[in-house]
Formats: C-alpha cells, sequence, structure tokens
C-alpha cells in the first residue's frame, strides 16, 4: 500500500537516502527522535534470509513463519504517528496506475524474511518508539496478501508493547481476522476513489470490499487514518472526492485524512519493470486543487492533513 517510493533490500544494503516531499534527508544510523516528515532507510544488516527449499519455503509462507519482504524503513512522522519501522510486505492484489512501487505488486520479487529476524528488528527500536510514541506499520504492496505473517508479527508486536499499525487498500479486509483487529491500534486504509466506476479505472478491481473493511474496523472501535491520493485527471472528479468525503465521515473512528498529491518518484520503477506507465502526462496538482480537495473532506467534519 505504498504512497511513497521505496527501495528494495537489495538498494537498502547499500542505504538510500531519500525523502518523501523534498525535505533534507538524514542518514539514520541512530535513532532518530523529533518531529520531521524525514523518511530515511535502515539498511537490512542483522536479518537473515532463510535458505528454506522452495516447497519449505511456501509451507513456512503458509504458517506465517515467514514473509515475503520487499523493504523496511525507519521514519519519522509519516506512516503513523511518531518514529515507525515501516514494513513493506510484496504482493499486491491491485494494479493502481500511480502506484510508486510497482515492484511490490508480485509476491515473488520478495526477499524471504524469517518472523523472528523481523521481531528482533522490531525489539531493537522498542526505546525509539518508546520515546517518540512510535511503533510498527505493516504495508506493502498489500499486507493482507500474507495474513498468517501478518497476524504473527502484530501479535509478536503487541507482546512486546509496541503501537502498531496496518497501511492496506482493504481489498482483502476479508482476509484481516477479528484477532488481527484486536492487534492494531491504527489502520492507514487507503480509499482510492469514492465512485465505483473510477475505483476500477485506479485500481482494476471493485470498490466495496475496502468499503466493507472500512466499517468493520470503524465498528471494531480501532483508530483510522484515511489516505486519498489525488491525480488530475484521475481522481480529481468534484463528485468523486464528495464521494469518498461522505464515506468517511460516516466512521467514527477516523481521525485524519491524508490527502496526498501525486507525484512521478516512481515513473522510473515502471520503465526498469518494463511496465506501461499510463500517467507519464500526468502533473502533480496545483495547490488550489489540493486546496479544493482537503476542503471538501474538511466541510464534513473531518481532520484534514
Ligand atoms: S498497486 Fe496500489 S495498492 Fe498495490 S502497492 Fe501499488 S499503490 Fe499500493
Amino acid at each position: 500500500m505504498t504512497t511513497t517510493a521505496v527501495p528494495t533490500l537489495r538498494e537498502q544494503a547499500t542505504p538510500v537516502a531519500r525523502d518523501r516531499c523534498g525535505a533534507p534527508v538524514v542518514d539514520l544510523t541512530v535513532p532518530v527522535v523529533g518531529g520531521s516528515s524525514v523518511r530515511s532507510t535502515a539498511g537490512t544488516a542483522g536479518l537473515e534470509v532463510s535458505e528454506a527449499e522452495r516447497s519449505e519455503r511456501f509451507a513456512q509462507m503458509r504458517a506465517g513463519a515467514l514473509g515475503s519482504v520487499h523493504s523496511w524503513e525507519l521514519v519519522t512522522a509519516v506512516d503513523g504517528p511518531g518514529t515507525r519501522l515501516t514494513v513493506f510486505l510484496s504482493g499486491c492484489p491491485l494494479r493502481c496506475l500511480y502506484c510508486h512501487n510497482p515492484d511490490t505488486m508480485e509476491m515473488r520479487r520478495g526477499e524471504p524474511v524469517a518472523l523472528e529476524d523481523l521481531l528482533a528488528r522490531v525489539a531493537r527500536y522498542r526505546a525509539v518508539f518508546g520515546v517518540t510514541g512510535g511503533g510498527l506499520t505493516v504495508s506493502g504492496g498489500e499486507p493482507l496478501m500474507q495474513p498468517a505473517f501478518v497476524s504473527r508479527l502484530l501479535r509478536g508486536a503487541k507482546e512486546m508493547g509496541v503501537h502498531t499499525a496496518l497501511d492496506t487498500s482493504g481489498f482483502l479486509g476479508a482476509h484481516c481476522s477479528d484477532a488481527m483487529l484486536e492487534d492494531l491500534d491504527l489502520v492507514l486504509l487507503d480509499v482510492k476513489s469514492g465512485d465505483p466506476d473510477t475505483y476500477r479505472r485506479v485500481t482494476g478491481r471493485d470498490l466495496q470490499p475496502t468499503l466493507d473493511f472500512g466499517r468493520r474496523v470503524a465498528a471494531s472501535g480501532t483508530e483510522i487514518w484515511v489516505r486519498f491520493v489525488l491525480v488530475p485527471g484521475l481522481t480529481d472528479d468534484e463528485a468523486n472526492v464528495e464521494a469518498v468525503a461522505r464515506y468517511v465521515a460516516t466512521l467514527p473512528t477516523v481521525t485524519r485524512v491524508e490527502v496526498l498529491p501525486f507525484h512521478q518518484m516512481g515513473k522510473d520503477k515502471w520503465e526498469q519493470l518494463g511496465m506501461r506507465y499510463e500517467l507519464e502526462e500526468t502533473r502533480a496538482p496545483e495547490p488550489e486543487l489540493v486546496e479544493r480537495v482537503r476542503g471538501q473532506f474538511r466541510a464534513h467534519g473531518l481532520t484534514v492533513h
């Protein structure tokens, strides 16, 4: 459920510092405390990739002992409150035209990572999470493609007292068990459009599962942050935005809405993968358009960022 371009595990072996919105980048060799929106990679040192054979690996994945992981990052003020370890899992059933990380779409492109190794990494950052009010965010791709792994990861984090968040489109919400919901403090729900036809044009899939999942999360009492990617000529239609805002306003546990302006940071990855990128000519939205859309959400009494 990626809204920013992230490096792969291999790329992270040589840490690649980058940012989300033009702010200076800090290479994270020491824990970050504070409230900047800096995003920085943490590398892969200390995590061992399993050497299980393919069939054994598959069995371990089904049991949730092994995950297919694209990358991870230590970030501040994105993907949830405080400083977070965001883990990007591989595999996604959607094909968003604006996807910034199309290399997360296929699960086979991920690296096998043992649950216990990932939990050991979570444990290493517990003090940072404590100081900053941060925690673990499980993202993707679509994390609910690997429900057993995510379920055990969340449980392990909760056993350590770590705040947990799930970054999802909600399309596979049926894969999220009640136990998993109980282990979640926050759901970052991407509502990519309010009009079903636009949703299908953007993602190639149906909108309804997302709407259903959002209602279920809200009914469980779990906090939700909604994300909406604003793409000129694709998702910016007033009626489409209005439909998203109307829906979000019915979810009582939504505490913020993030309107994320489209950018071209993922373009090169589409080309590298030999995939057709349809938004080549699309520009970032003008500030006036961003403000109009944010205003539409605010008009429904929502807190907008
Ligand atoms: S295809 Fe869509 S849902 Fe899947 S990772 Fe890309 S942006 Fe996220």
